[in-house]
């Protein structure tokens, strides 16, 4: 298998050299079929993904869509971002160019099988890098769809290889000289791991790790809304997302009202078969991660929280549950609970939510909600997060930069900022 995937990135380094030479609008040309093979095969991909790790068929389906949206945005904006940039300097012509840097190999998670791989791949792929990607070992259909869809017949050569590899064997690929970066998308213990090896053969890398990201719910908020925005930002995708409100904060003043409203609509999500369109919340990806949850949850409860509903688990399957009485000091308050588990602590004055918030050792997002945006907007630096997002759940958009700091890792993805990471940003200077 490592044999394999080391021939795999040999290959990729000659046929860098063929993609990098091509014009821009050729490489743009083979994204417009790639994302047409997207819109015709949603359905297709979309099961794929609903099979590999129980997302419901619906939300899987918009995970494809949302890849073609990400080829569209870079589509129309690849040529503004790539055109050199002139700078005043002492010469009489200064000017700064991008130009790629070789074979990238991107470690994927399962989470998001399709969005996470097409949102390194697209902005890299049209700079002129191309990818050697080992993607998590629970989605193999989606990883070897992915090979199949990022292959363009009239290039002649590849430009994405997947590498079906067991983790223990990345290093070896990180040391392949024609390796240039490495970007990851995955757990902490997993981004030290990589983080470690590309130090050691100097390459340029991106960490996208986990996070905890407060949800805060001020007394001034437009309570409804608040509610419908925090069940979808906990539970979408069972939970298994590193942006979703992992921490519930709110007022004490209406915590009363949130709570009961909150639970109300966590208990009327719609469970069942994953390839019916109308089911909102399915299992875990797999039985060992929905035991995982079990077990914070119980060590969780036994530190004082309250359980208002759920907490049970089947197989794969752990009901969406809702915690309360929380404090900073329980394991699911100072871990990333990554499952459909809400987890709800209050607070008495703006400055108790910030210094709650901050209280992580991740630091990817926070969301806010209140009506004074004034009052949140002055606020916003004094959020130790990657991102501020008010009176809205995070979410990742192709127009805006993602990513994290603390050990939610470092490096942007999406937006001109995402075309930056594995960009030689060349200086060329004119006497
Ligand atoms: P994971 O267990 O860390 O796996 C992620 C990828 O890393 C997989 O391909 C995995 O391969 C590989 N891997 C694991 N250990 C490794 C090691 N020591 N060296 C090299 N590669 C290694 O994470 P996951 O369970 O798939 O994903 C969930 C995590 O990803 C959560 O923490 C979530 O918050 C985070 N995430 C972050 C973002 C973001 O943008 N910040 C987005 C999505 C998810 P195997 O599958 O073969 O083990």
């Amino acid at each position: 298998m490592l044999d394999k995937a080391l021939t795999s990135v040999s290959k990729l380094e000659s046929a860098y050299l063929a993609w990098k030479a091509l014009p821009l609008a050729s490489r743009k040309q083979t994204i417009t079929r790639i994302q047409e093979k997207l819109l015709a095969h949603t359905e297709e991909y979309a099961s794929a993904i609903t099979t590999d790790m129980n997302k419901p068929l619906a939300q899987s389906i918009a995970e494809v869509k949302k890849c073609a949206t990400l080829c569209s945005y870079y589509l129309n904006h690849i040529d503004e971002f790539l055109r050199p940039q002139p700078l005043q300097s002492n010469w009489s012509e200064s000017y700064v160019r991008l130009d790629p840097l070789g074979v990238l190999l991107a470690v994927m998670p399962w989470n998001f099988p399709f969005w996470q791989v097409f949102r390194v791949a697209i902005p890299n792929l049209l700079l002129g890098n191309v990818l050697a990607v080992k993607h998590a070992s629970n989605v193999p259909t989606a990883a070897a769809l992915l090979d199949e869809i990022f292959q363009d017949e009239t290039l002649g050569f590849p430009i994405y290889k997947n590498l079906p590899l067991a983790s223990q064997h990345v290093e070896a690929i990180i040391a392949h000289p024609a390796i240039k970066g490495v970007t990851l998308t995955g757990s902490e213990p997993a981004g030290r791991s990589v983080a470690q090896c590309a130090g050691k053969y100097l390459k340029k890398s991106v960490l996208e790790l986990g996070g905890s990201a407060a949800f805060i719910i001020c007394e001034d908020a437009d309570l409804n809304k608040a509610v419908a925005t925090a069940v979808n930002a906990r539970m979408q995708n069972a939970g298994q997302s590193c942006i979703a409100g992992k921490r519930i904060l709110v007022q004490q003043s209406i915590a009363k009202a949130f709570i009961a409203a909150f639970t109300e609509k966590v208990k009327a999500l719609k469970q069942g078969d994953k390839y019916d369109l109308t089911t909102e919340i399915g299992a875990m990806a797999r039985e060992d991660l929905a035991i995982e949850i079990e077990e914070m949850v119980a060590q969780s409860l036994s530190e004082g929280a309250t359980l208002l509903c759920g907490g049970k688990r089947t197989g794969a399957f752990y009901e969406p549950t809702v915690l309360t009485d929380v404090t900073p000091t329980m394991r699911v308050f100072k871990e990333e609970t990554f499952g459909p588990v809400a987890v709800i602590t209050t607070f008495q004055d703006f400055e108790e939510a910030i210094a709650l918030s901050n209280q992580s050792d991740f630091g990817l997002g926070v969301t806010i909600f209140s009506q004074n945006v004034a009052f949140i907007k002055s606020q916003a630096p004094r959020f130790d997060e990657g991102a501020v997002y008010i009176n809205e759940m995070l979410i990742s958009d192709p127009h805006l930069p993602f990513g994290g700091i603390k050990n939610s890792g470092y490096g942007r993805e999406l937006s001109h900022f995402g075309v930056l990471e594995f960009a030689n940003i060349k200086t060329v200077v004119v006497k």
